[in-house]
Parts: structure tokens; sequence; C-alpha cells
């Protein structure tokens, strides 16, 4: 069987920042949370018709209860706590037991959606072979950390930053170019692959 991709979806500033108090360091980029939406929710043309968001216990507890589990995707949280139940969610103890489950079902594409704990178990996997960084321009206090530098020159520790043609192949549209603002926060688009 082909193992499951894993592709990391994130947004950071420069210091790779991507928490405060156990929320989003920012508010109100609602088109960047839009372009989430959409790229989280394609499917890869020809191929099974849902994806798969992969998310700490925390970072599930972070979305309103009114908006999770986030829609038209299978969402599957970890968690140590045994008993732990996440309404509307796939419960599992660990990211390989996640993707386990992910390769037990129809999903096309699966996605590591946070936060840091999360990101650091799975960068250390040979599944995971691509991030889409939205890259914060903006500098925002945070307490939670992104746990890889990926550095504007576009490269970084085995990984390396695509171009705008292969980011947008990737995420199957016209991915906006260049610096977006809203809110009077500036951000970037762009996907980094390993280069190994
Ligand atoms: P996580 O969302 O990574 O959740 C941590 C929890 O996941 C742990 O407490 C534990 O749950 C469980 N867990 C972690 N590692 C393992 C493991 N190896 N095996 C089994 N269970 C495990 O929490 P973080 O605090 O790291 O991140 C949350 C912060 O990140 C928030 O501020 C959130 O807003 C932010 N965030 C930002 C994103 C962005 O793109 N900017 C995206 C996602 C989150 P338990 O305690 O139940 O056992």
């Amino acid at each position: 069987m082909i193992s499951q991709e894993l592709t990391l979806i994130v947004a950071a500033t420069g210091k790779m920042g991507i928490g405060r108090g156990g929320t989003l360091p920012w508010t109100g980029l609602k088109r960047e949370m839009a372009y989430f939406a959409r790229v989280t929710k394609r499917a890869s043309p020809g191929v099974g018709n849902t994806n798969a968001l992969i998310m700490g216990r925390k970072t599930w507890e972070s979305i309103p209860p009114k908006f999770r589990p986030l829609k038209d995707r299978t969402n599957i949280v970890i968690t140590r706590t045994s008993g732990l139940t996440a309404q509307g969610g796939n419960v599992t103890s660990s990211v390989e037991e996640a993707i386990e489950a992910v390769e037990k079902t129809e999903v096309t594409r699966a996605f590591v959606i946070g936060g840091a704990q999360i990101y650091k178990a799975a960068l250390e996997r040979k599944e995971t072979k691509r991030i889409l960084l939205t890259r914060v321009l903006s500098d925002f206090e945070c307490d939670t950390f992104f746990p890889l530098q990926l550095d504007e020159s576009g490269k970084s520790e085995g990984w390396e930053r695509k171009s705008k043609e292969d980011l947008d192949r990737w995420v199957g549209e016209q991915v906006p170019e260049g610096v977006q603002e809203e809110n009077g926060t500036k951000y970037r688009f762009e996907m980094w692959e390993k280069t190994e």
C-alpha cells in the first residue's frame, strides 16, 4: 500500500510564532481562513472525495464548538487522555494511529493542522512531505511556535520553498500572489517541500 503523504498547513510569523493563550495571535484574516478552507476541502482530481484534518486536542478545543468538526473533512483529534471524546471527530492516541486511521478510509489528502506539539511529531515522520505556509509578515507576540524555522531565503534544514507555479498546481487554484493585507496584517502564501 502506498503510504499516505502528510501536508502540514500553518500560518506563522517570521519567528515562526503560531499561537498565543490557546488561540491564534491575530484576528480578522478572513481571506486567509477561506484559503485554508478551500485548500483543505479540495480533493485531488479523480481520487476520493474527502480530505482528513489531523490536529492536537488543544487545537480542536480552540475551534468554536459551533464550527467543529470542520465541515466536509474527516476530523482526527490526537490526545493521550483515554476516554476523551470529540463530538463529530475521530479520536486517536498518536500521530501514527492518526495516519493508520487515514489509510483505512477513502480520504484523498491528509493535512496536519496543528498545533505545535502535533507539527513537531509530524515533522519527525517520513510521510510528511510538504508544508503550506502562510508567512505572516507583521509581528505578533506569541507563546507557541512552529518547531522548524523556514527562512525567508527559501532554504532551511532539508526543506526548500517551491515556486508559485508548483503551489498553484498542488493546491489546484491560482493562489493570490505577493503580499496580501487584511486588517492591517500582511502575509504571503508559500509552499515548502522536503529536499531529500
Ligand atoms: P496541540 O494542538 O498540538 O495539542 C496538544 C495536545 O495534543 C496535548 O496536550 C495532547 O493532548 C495531544 N498530544 C500532543 N502530542 C501527542 C502525542 N505524541 N501523542 C498523543 N497525544 C499528543 O497544542 P499546542 O499547544 O502545541 O498548540 C495550540 C496552539 O497553536 C493554539 O494557540 C492554537 O491557536 C495554535 N495553532 C495555530 C495554528 C496556526 O496555523 N497559526 C494552527 C493550529 C493551532 P491531551 O493533553 O489531551 O493528552
